[in-house]
């Protein structure tokens, strides 16, 4: 299965992308977090990337056709992948096509995660997560069990995505619309775009995503 899921920052794209990866057996590829993993390592691309994700503004094509080219590669995409992140702009949408066509593989859906702005702006500024195993946490709508220690892993340090702050996510959400929402059109003219309500529970949401590629007749693991 080669699925694409679309959506402004804080539709749910790295949630859903992480449940259908157990549930297909595919390899979830976020972009964003390849980019944290090289600026975290202090790698020339993270080097070069990290002012621009602190701004809120999108790296370039460039860098990220590259990392995507050789990602899709590894062997843990044999079954297929979801990509949570990318295609973010027109030109990447196509080079995407080009790499799909050198591995002879068709792309099944380009599924649109569709939330109003306000919530995403809720959504975002109240995230944060675990600083050992991960887990997302919110301020509002997922607080630990036990205040200050970790559900999944007991962990008791917790961070925030520098760019989850009120300020920067204006910011992506105006990069969103204007370098990443060209690409909706793009997929419906191939007749690849499905939308899902991206404001329903997160079950519901799975629900409606399996829903579309069942209709594809794409079967899970
Ligand atoms: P995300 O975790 O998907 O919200 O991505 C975090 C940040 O990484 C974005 O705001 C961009 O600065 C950068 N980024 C991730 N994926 C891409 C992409 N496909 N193209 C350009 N920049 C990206």
């Amino acid at each position: 299965m080669e699925l694409i899921l679309l959506g402004p920052p804080g539709a749910g794209k790295g949630t859903q992308s992480k449940l259908l990866e157990t549930r297909y057996g595919v390899a979830q590829i976020s972009t964003g977090d390849m980019l944290r993993a090289e600026v975290k390592a202090g790698t020339p691309i993270g080097l070069e990337a990290k002012s621009i994700m602190d701004a809120g503004k999108l790296v370039s094509d460039d860098i990220l056709i590259r990392m995507i080219g050789e990602r899709i590669k590894r062997p843990d995409c044999a079954k297929g992948f979801i990509l949570d992140g990318f295609p973010r702009t027109v030109p990447q949408a196509e080079a995407l096509d080009k790499l799909l066509h050198e591995q002879a593989v068709d792309l099944d859906a380009v599924i649109e995660l569709k939330v109003d702005e306000a919530i995403l702006v809720e959504r975002i500024s109240g995230r944060y997560s675990c600083a050992k195993c991960g887990e997302g946490y919110h301020d509002k709508f997922k607080q630990p069990k036990t205040p200050g220690v970790c559900d999944a892993c007991g962990g008791t340090e917790f961070i925030r995505r520098p760019d989850d702050k009120a300020e920067t996510v204006h910011a992506r959400l105006e990069a969103y619309n204007a370098q990443t929402a060209p690409i909706l059109p793009y997929y419906r003219a191939r007749g690849r775009l499905f939308t899902v309500d991206g404001m329903a529970e997160m079950d519901e949401v799975e629900a409606q995503i399996e829903a579309v590629l069942r209709g594809l007749g794409v079967a899970a693991a």
